[in-house]
């Protein structure tokens, strides 16, 4: 056993790898049918508004609002013990109404995350093989509105 274990797989299919490189080059991309014009997360090989098959990860602003979260405790993992306590959320994305994405609220005290507040996505090498779109606030980087 290693001092510091690795994080948990990622394992890329065709629906989802254009999230993964996006992360990896520092673009949040979500799926967006190119028919319909509707963002769509989780991917999924077929639009459920109009049913197209022309789907397609674009490039969206980052810009979120906390939707719900919970402080994690205890990890599932053991790559995430030394990360403990995290905030695990649901962010709603400004593209969308209801497009919503599960990951981690880094660098906010517990008791400043409130529903509602101004989020904006970072990204976080986990190794040198997988970065993930983590969110914090957006006053703390001089981007509020
Ligand atoms: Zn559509």
């Amino acid at each position: 056993m290693t001092d510091h274990p690795s994080p948990p797989a990622v394992v890329p299919s065709p629906l989802t790898a254009f999230f993964w490189e996006g992360a990896a080059a520092g673009e949040l991309r979500i799926q967006r049918c190119q028919a319909c014009g509707t963002f769509i997360h989780l991917p999924r090989p077929v639009c459920r508004r109009c049913h197209s098959f022309d789907l397609r990860g674009e490039v969206v602003s980052g810009r979120a609002t906390l939707y719900a979260h919970t402080v994690t405790m205890k990890a599932f993992h053991p790559f995430f013990v030394s990360r403990l306590p995290y905030v695990v959320a649901t962010v709603e994305l400004a593209e969308q109404a209801g497009l919503m994405l599960m990951t981690n609220v880094v660098d906010v005290a517990e008791a400043d995350l409130h529903t509602g507040m101004d989020l904006v996505v970072t990204f976080e090498a986990l190794s040198p093989e997988l970065t993930i779109p983590v969110f914090t606030a957006a006053s703390s980087i001089g981007a509020s509105r």
